[in-house]
């Protein structure tokens, strides 16, 4: 029998949606996994059914964009789990509004959390990776970074994450860590299903809608995600790095 090295993951915003999504499907693929979102007693469920598969997982409350917060919460992490190697940007808000209706606070709020809060997570999640000699990185970007009315700050950072996944990849590269990003498309989540609720449109018939303009007819789940994290994630993809991939059930540019 070999032995491998079990390797620690951090998922960000991963109490639910797409992030519960990865948190699973990682502890499945055989990582431990530290469940983070805004609020600790969020995360314990995905903790309890990671658990309950076999896998191993701890739940912390961390927010992204406070800087002590993510200090302290990963060296939380590699105290009780091991020196996390891999991180999957995932948290993220929305604040949509028509440019003449955004406020100054819906522009930081999105800013905040998508950006500083990655740029926060990675520069201390890179500490282990440099001494580790290997690690993984993986932003969550979106299809809106090539623009989407109503949301001029959550383009603006999904595509700034674009745009810090491929600095990253130039950094860390010698170190043996990959920085990759994943743009998802429309996916099922209480993300779209709020927007769904802000606009006055049933969710059934938004996603109806929406899987209408989608080359393979339906919209994503989290596990189409988790998918391309999971391979991003995995030890044979250490020559795949700066990329975009966009999971989106047809071609977007
Ligand atoms: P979601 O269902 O709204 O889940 C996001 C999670 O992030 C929530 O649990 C939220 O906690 C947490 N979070 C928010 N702010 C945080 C902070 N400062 N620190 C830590 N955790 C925080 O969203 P989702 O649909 O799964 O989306 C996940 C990621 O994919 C996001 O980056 C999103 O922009 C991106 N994405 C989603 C879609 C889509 O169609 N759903 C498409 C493209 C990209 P609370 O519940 O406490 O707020």
């Amino acid at each position: 029998m070999t032995t491998t090295t079990t390797r620690i993951a951090i998922v960000t915003g991963a109490a639910r949606g797409i992030g519960a999504g990865v948190a699973k499907r990682l502890a499945a693929d055989g990582l431990a996994v530290a469940v983070v979102d805004l609020d600790e007693a969020a995360g314990k469920p995905v903790v309890e059914e990671i658990e309950r598969a076999g896998g191993r997982a701890v739940a912390l409350g961390i927010d992204v964009s406070d800087e002590r917060a993510v200090r302290a919460g990963v060296a939380r992490i590699a105290q009780e789990l091991g020196a996390p190697t891999v991180l999957v940007n995932n948290a993220g808000i929305l604040r949509d509004n028509l440019l003449f209706k955004m406020t100054a606070d819906d522009w930081d709020a999105v800013m905040n959390v998508h950006l500083r809060g990655s740029f926060l997570m990675s520069r201390e999640v890179q500490k282990h990776q440099l001494e580790a000699r290997w690690g993984r990185i993986v932003n969550l970007s979106s299809t809106s970074a090539l623009g989407n009315r109503g949301q001029a700050n959550y383009s603006a950072a999904k595509a700034g994450v674009q745009g810090f996944t491929k600095t990253l990849a130039i950094e860390l590269g010698k170190f043996g860590v990959t920085v990759n990003a994943i743009a998802p498309g429309f996916i099922e989540t209480e993300m779209t299903a709020a927007t769904a609720e802000r606009i006055g449109v049933p969710f059934e018939e938004l996603k109806k809608a929406a899987a209408a303009e989608i080359p393979v007819a339906r919209t994503g789940t989290p596990e189409d995600i988790a998918h391309a994290v999971s391979f991003f994630v995995s030890e044979g993809a250490g020559f795949v790095s700066g990329q975009v991939l966009y999971v989106a059930g047809g071609p977007k540019a």
